[in-house]
């Protein structure tokens, strides 16, 4: 009867942990095939909450999708003459109309890479490479993954981490 009792005290606890796991994820998700779509929480980074979502998963190669509802992000834009990225943070509600990116490894480390263009409430459009943005409504992201891996290096020609094939 104790090892009973015992057995189930530690089927509970595992089963609270795991709530306790999951509920600390800055997403949900279901599997479809090598698909996941994915939801992400609200007022949590998007582009740190898809990053931990591909740590979570392993996920080395695949393409990802997007669309949510944002109030600030941070874009950039790369020259390369001066081989330098200008940062610009805007602080407003906007709709991520279209996220595109990939993921893939660099130096044995998930790298994302992500493009957004931005509507904003009087409908244009900002558009840039995404560095950040804090989530304020949706995020429902598509994350398609690769059979195999895809690695970068850093090309010094262009100044900018390119697939290494
Ligand atoms: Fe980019």
């Amino acid at each position: 009867m104790k090892k009973i009792i015992f057995l189930f005290a530690l089927l509970i606890s595992t089963l609270t942990m795991s709530a306790q796991q999951n509920s600390e994820k800055p997403y949900t998700y279901k599997q479809y095939g090598n698909t996941y779509m994915v939801s992400i929480k609200n007022h949590t980074d998007l582009a740190e909450s898809i990053m931990t979502f591909c740590k979570d998963m392993n996920i080395t190669a695949g393409s990802i999708t997007g669309i949510g509802a944002i109030n600030e992000a941070t874009l950039r834009c790369y020259d390369p003459k001066s081989k330098k990225y200008d940062d610009k943070t805007f602080k407003e509600q906007m709709e991520v109309a279209n996220l595109t990116g990939n993921v893939s490894e660099m130096n044995g480390e998930t790298y994302i890479h992500l493009h957004c263009v931005l509507g904003k409430t009087d409908y244009t459009a900002l558009a840039g490479h995404l560095l950040s943005a804090r989530l304020n409504g949706a995020g429902e992201i598509v994350i398609t993954t690769f059979d195999s891996p895809m690695e970068r290096y850093h090309d010094e020609e262009t100044g900018l981490n390119m697939y290494k094939f």
